[in-house]
């Protein structure tokens, strides 16, 4: 048993619940592994912490978080649980991880967020303003710098969401991919932790967490979105149960095979983009319409003052479709088959 304590809450998700702006009260130096190795536990903010195996394997360094969207439960239970089990010694870490639940005063509200979307803030500049998302947003991109500073090696950031939407493919990945092309370590990590289809993404600036630690650091690293929102305690997340395995396989230094024994992803990649420019925002998609549901070549998706989206002259899909969004944000992507 690697003991961690949360004052007097079972987990994690308890006393992060109870307390969304502090820390337990202590951290642990020391916490001996079923092998016998060392790994420093550390609260570097509410949410966030640090787990230092004292030998590591400098193979790969990293991120896993959850919860930028506050009632996005599921990957947070998820986050919650894979911290349990590494308490309970049914895993042992090799390598760096930070553990990060995100928008935290969001989550004790079981709302997506409170002042702004916080994963719109992870963009080159550092964001202006002030209120809560914006404040814990500039905190976690200087601990992710921080973090990948002091442990160079292949950087590793998975964020974990659900969508508002159904979607023909369950668990999909969005790829900030800073390189341009998917590495074949990460399309065999996709592969193997059942993910459906990948969203290629080279054209938009990105601004999303995963964003930032592709295009400021160069990490392999992905948007999850593991399924559909529901509240805490609803969620089933056995759906992911090879997601958890391919990544215990990372963080314990297992030797990962990229022979491609099978190709199922689905790749993707963006055609454009529907913004919500004005009041007079018109949107053509129904509210049942899920996630990569096709529209035929030619179809009008949206209308605002003189601008229209149409389905070019191939048959497009549409993901995270919201027309309720703040004036001058993405109300839907269209993207489409990748040869
Ligand atoms: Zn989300």
């Amino acid at each position: 048993m690697n003991i961690l304590k949360f004052d007097q809450h079972p987990d994690w998700l308890g006393f992060t619940l109870a307390n969304p702006y502090n820390t337990p009260s202590k951290c642990q130096e020391g916490i001996t592994q079923a092998d016998g190795t060392l790994v420093s536990a550390s609260w570097l903010a509410p949410g966030v912490l640090k787990l230092l195996p004292q030998e590591i394997l400098h193979k790969e360094t990293w991120v896993l978080s959850a919860g930028i969207h506050g009632n996005e439960t599921a990957p947070i239970e998820w986050l919650n649980q894979l911290l349990a089990s590494w308490c309970n010694g049914d895993w042992v870490l090799k390598e760096p991880l930070l553990l990060i639940m995100g928008n935290l005063k969001a989550m004790t509200q079981q709302e997506r967020f409170l002042e702004t979307n916080m994963n719109r803030l992870f963009g080159p500049d550092t964001p202006k303003g002030s209120g809560y998302e914006i404040e814990r947003a500039k905190t976690l991109r200087k601990i992710l710098s921080e973090h990948y500073q002091q442990h160079p090696a292949h950087f590793v950031h998975y964020d974990l969401h659900t969508a508002i939407r159904g979607s023909k493919y369950e668990r999909f990945a969005v790829c900030p991919l800073s390189s341009g092309k998917m590495s074949d370590t990460q399309r065999n990590f996709l592969e193997t932790a059942d993910i459906q289809a990948a969203l290629h993404n080279t054209t938009l600036s990105g601004n999303t967490f995963s964003s930032f630690s592709a295009y400021q650091y160069g990490a392999e690293a992905a948007t999850l979105e593991l399924g559909k929102v529901h509240p805490f305690g609803e969620n089933n997340l056995n759906s992911l149960t090879s997601l958890t395995k391919s990544i215990l396989k990372r963080l314990s230094g297992e030797s990962i095979d990229i022979t491609r024994t099978r190709e199922k992803l689905l790749h993707f990649k963006i055609k454009g983009e529907v913004t919500r420019k004005t009041e007079a925002f018109k949107f053509y998609v129904t509210d049942e319409v899920d996630n990569f549901t096709a529209f035929n070549p030619h179809t009008l998706i949206a209308e605002d003052i003189d601008y229209e989206y149409r389905v070019g002259a191939q048959t497009e899909y549409i993901l995270f479709p919201n027309p309720k969004v703040q004036l001058g944000h993405r109300a839907a992507l269209m993207v489409k088959k990748m040869a």
